[in-house]
């Protein structure tokens, strides 16, 4: 680690490579021979097509897919994705149908409401989001445009571990906090969204990935920035997009393939939660974990303390040992350590050698 530098485990903006960084501050001045940085750079030039179009190759390579997705950059986060889902899909008095699973798989719902076409397919609001909701418990409406669900529950600290099967309904994922984590039959999805900040590169840009016939007829009374096919259409480039963001998430992907690509990134993933999640199974009870066993996120790891007192003071001295953002969301309450591709597996470390320090010293 370098010497001024913490580990880092917020939820969102997040941790990134430290490569990364270091590459974006060496090329600020004077990208690519040009004498300007990328944020000067006309978004028509052909040094910023080039950038453009790489970051959409190497996501769309190291997700396994082919010519029939195509990968959008959009702003407003992936809050607007909520609104302009069911825009463009619950149409033809067709509803789209959701499973609540957490906070923002409840707010993606409520867009949908506003607009009267939203169904709820399954919760597990009635357990406080500690699991995600099995195949068995999804009452998926057979005439639904699509069936949404948030496969990485940021707050909770719940993952998917299965890939609904919808009998042939278009699957809609939100994984703005596990996109690229982890390899998936992606050709499962119809439409995948991922506001950057989380996984894969700074707040600004919000990454879709989806299957070109699905979004390649929008509601024409839809406005011109609202609709799906705009962006298709344009190569993302109707209107200037946020340059910069979309450079970082390009070099993001690049470090990411420079890795080994998703499955090497999944198996360090999947280390750095075991230990995490031994740390807390091994603590005789003082840390215990928000989620249920199997609907553990591999990204976000949700735990309390035995009072709220002994968390006030945990956080306060995991700062002091470097190990920053730690506290969890004001409506879980507790800690939350937030453990993306970029977080290595030493700070994981740091932090449960402090955790079992700090069950020694308070137990
Ligand atoms: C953070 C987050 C959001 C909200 O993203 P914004 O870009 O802030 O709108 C939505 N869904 C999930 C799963 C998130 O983690």
């Amino acid at each position: 680690m370098e010497a001024n530098r913490v580990y880092n485990f917020n939820p969102g903006p997040a941790t990134l490579p430290l490569e990364v960084l270091k590459e974006t501050q060496a090329e600020l001045l004077n990208f690519s021979g040009s004498g300007m940085s990328i944020m000067e750079i006309s978004h028509r030039s052909k040094e910023y097509d080039a950038v453009h179009n790489k970051a959409k190759a190497d996501i769309k390579e190291l997700m396994g897919l082919g010519d029939d997705y195509d990968v959008l950059f959009i702003q407003g986060g992936a809050s607007l994705q909520f609104a302009m889902v069911p825009m463009n899909f619950a149409i033809n008095g067709k509803k789209g149908n959701y499973v609540l699973s957490g906070s923002f798989a409840s707010k993606a719902y409520k867009e949908a409401e506003i607009q009267g076409v939203g169904t709820v397919a399954a919760s597990s609001k009635e357990n406080d989001f500690r699991n995600v909701p099995k195949q068995g418990d999804l009452k998926i409406d057979p005439n639904a445009a699509y069936l949404h669900i948030c496969y990485n529950n940021t707050i909770y600290g719940t993952e998917y571990h299965y890939i609904p099967d919808t009998n042939g309904i278009p699957l809609i994922a939100d994984m703005s906090s596990d996109m690229l984590s982890r390899p998936l039959d992606f050709n499962k999805f119809s439409f995948i969204y991922a506001g950057a900040q989380k996984n894969l590169g700074p707040a600004g840009v919000t990454i879709v990935v989806a299957r070109k016939s699905f979004i390649e007829n929008s509601p024409e009374n839809l406005p011109t920035m609202l609709r799906y096919n705009t962006y298709s259409k344009k190569n993302s480039l109707y209107n200037t997009p946020p340059a910069f963001c979309i450079y970082m998430v390009g070099k993001v992907a690049a470090w990411l393939k420079k890795q080994g690509g998703l499955s090497v990134l999944a198996e360090r993933n999947a280390k750095k939660a075991a230990l995490l999640y031994d740390a807390i199974d091994n603590s005789n009870g003082f840390y215990k974990g928000h989620a249920e066993k199997d609907s553990r996120s591999f990204m976000n790891v949700t735990f309390r303390l035995p009072t709220e007192e002994l968390e006030a003071k945990f956080i306060a001295e995991a700062k002091e040992h470097k190990l920053c953002g730690v506290k969890g969301h004001r409506s879980v309450g507790g800690l939350r350590a937030s453990i993306y591709n970029a977080m290595p597996y030493e700070g994981v470390k740091c932090l449960t050698d402090f955790m079992e320090q700090f069950r020694t010293a308070n137990k």
